[in-house]
Formats: structure tokens, sequence, C-alpha cells
């Protein structure tokens, strides 16, 4: 059984899927050498191998997401289930590489996060809030990096200015000089990353 991602979850109606790999590999098309994370070519969205057993979850191996699914989990059941995996996967990619971002963004603009989580906002990327808690949208990973770095900027320029001041947003394109290109990207495409 080796359906491409986007011909399970289509056929249930569950488009937020396909939607995101047909905008992620077009993204990626476009952006090679700067390739967001589990699209290990830099082309092409990962193909979905689905197999059972009990050491269930989903890996990327060999630029394939390996989804393991209990025999006894059949029909529209395995379905859901692979999208759980699925976003499961996701999410613990996604804190990983915006930690990673996060530190290394913070060191250069000169500020400390109390704490870097990950949550599934519907219309946002990214809060601040007044005790230092940076919480972005797990989604961003599916974007470039250069889109995921702006998001990660713009939320640590938060902590000098919680506004959107004149004074943030030099700040911002201090880190990331490109940062109304991006601020655009998001607007324009970013429904489909969610
Ligand atoms: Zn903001």
């Amino acid at each position: 059984m080796r359906p491409r991602v986007s011909s399970i979850f289509s056929s249930y109606g569950k488009t937020w899927w396909r939607d995101a790999t047909n905008n992620w590999a077009r993204v990626q098309a476009r952006c090679s050498g700067r390739n967001g994370i589990g699209c290990p070519d830099g082309h092409t969205a990962p193909r979905l191998k689905v197999q059972e057993g009990y050491q269930v979850g989903v890996c990327l191996s060999g630029g394939y997401l390996k989804a393991t699914i209990r025999p006894s989990e059949q029909g529209e059941q395995r379905e859901i289930r692979i999208q759980q995996y699925l976003q499961n996967w996701y999410r613990t990619r996604a804190l990983e590489h915006l930690q990673e971002k996060a530190n290394r963004y913070a060191q250069q603009i000169g500020v400390t996060p109390a704490g870097v989580s990950v949550r599934n906002f519907k219309s946002r990327w990214g809060s601040c809030d007044k005790k230092g808690q940076v919480v972005f949208n797990w989604n961003i990973i599916k974007a470039p990096h250069a889109i995921a770095d702006y998001v990660v900027v713009h939320e640590l320029c938060h902590l000098i200015h919680p506004n959107h001041s004149k004074d943030f947003w030099q700040l911002v394109g201090r880190h990331d000089p490109a940062y109304a290109e991006h601020r655009q990207w998001l607007k324009e495409r970013g429904e489909g990353l969610l």
C-alpha cells in the first residue's frame, strides 16, 4: 500500500493535508536549497508508506514517511489514525526545529524567552505573552525555512517591543531584511499550511 498522502485524505474530505502537501511541494520547488523539514530532496513532498505492526507511529526514512498501524485498525479508523500519527510527528519535529531556531535568533537579538512551545492555532503563527512565553503554530514548519525564521524573529522581537510599532518593525528588519516579503508570503499562502 503506497498511496500519496494526498490521495488517502482527499477521499475522506480531509483536504488540509492535501493542500498543505501541494503547497509545500510547490514552494520547495521554487526555494530549492532552503528545504523545509521532512522534505529531504527539497523538490517533492515525501510519500507515505503504510505498514502494519505494533510499534505504531510515523517516522521519516529514506525519503518516505512510514506510518505503522495496528493490524486491527481498518478502513476509516485507519485513515483517522494515520492522520493523528502524522500530526503528532509534525508537532514533535516542529517543536525541535522551532526551539533550535528560537535559540539561534534569541542570541542574535539579545533576548531570553521564558519558554518556547507549539500549539495548533487556527489563524495565527505565533504569540508572545508578558511573561516571555513564546508559542508557535507548529504548521509553520511546512513552510520554507526563511518563512519560519521570520515568524520566530517576529515573536522574539515582541520580547523587546510588545507592539507593532515602527521600532518593532525596524528591529525585525535588522534580523530578517526580507521580512516584508515573508509577511506577504504568509498572507497569500499561509492558509495552505493549516
Ligand atoms: Zn506581532
